[in-house]
């Protein structure tokens, strides 16, 4: 291949990509329904800020790449009761399903429970100057919303999500 500027700049952009993607994660995947469809070893989604801007809404990437927080009540799924699974909105990895989904009164969209604990991942977030544990997705790494200890039975946990992160596929459809 000739080496020009632009596929020069490809080659060095593939780099990251290569090296994080080598080790793989384990993802399991639902229907529409919620019901399992098997568990797969796939590659970590790692794209630039570019690309990201590119496919998601300035409001998703603010959310989902940027750590942001929507403003309580404002989100799309704050009060959507039917039933159906919502996926990432960055790579459409399976994250909760709607029989987890209860009114917390916070005005955002909230879990007792991912829909595979392998499906997101946590880390410790001290932003806000006390500690949190964010809430990603396991496949890209998107900021989702974060994760407390005032939840309801039988987890006791309270996923916080932003509805800017997520997707939502409707069993009835
Ligand atoms: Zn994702």
């Amino acid at each position: 291949m000739k080496i020009t500027r632009r596929n020069f700049a490809l080659a060095c952009a593939a780099v990251p990509y290569a090296l994080r993607a080598s080790g793989g994660i384990r993802i399991s995947y639902f229907d529409k329904f919620g019901k399992p469809t098997g568990a797969l070893t796939v590659n970590k989604i790692v794209k630039t800020e570019e690309q990201w801007r590119d496919q998601l809404t300035s409001a998703q990437f603010e959310v989902t790449r940027r750590k942001g927080t929507e403003r309580a009540f404002t989100g799309k799924y704050a009060k959507t009761k039917d039933a159906g699974v919502y996926q990432c909105v960055c790579c459409f990895t399976p994250l909760f399903h709607s029989s987890t989904k209860y009114d917390s009164g916070t005005g955002w969209p909230s879990f007792s429970a991912p829909i595979a604990p392998e499906n997101v991942s946590t880390s410790a977030d001290h932003d806000l100057g006390v500690e949190r544990n964010e809430v990603h997705c396991s496949r890209c790494d998107g900021h989702l919303g974060h994760v407390f200890e005032d939840g309801p039975p039988p987890t006791g946990l309270r996923y916080c999500m932003n509805s800017a992160s997520l997707n939502f596929v409707p069993s009835a459809n």
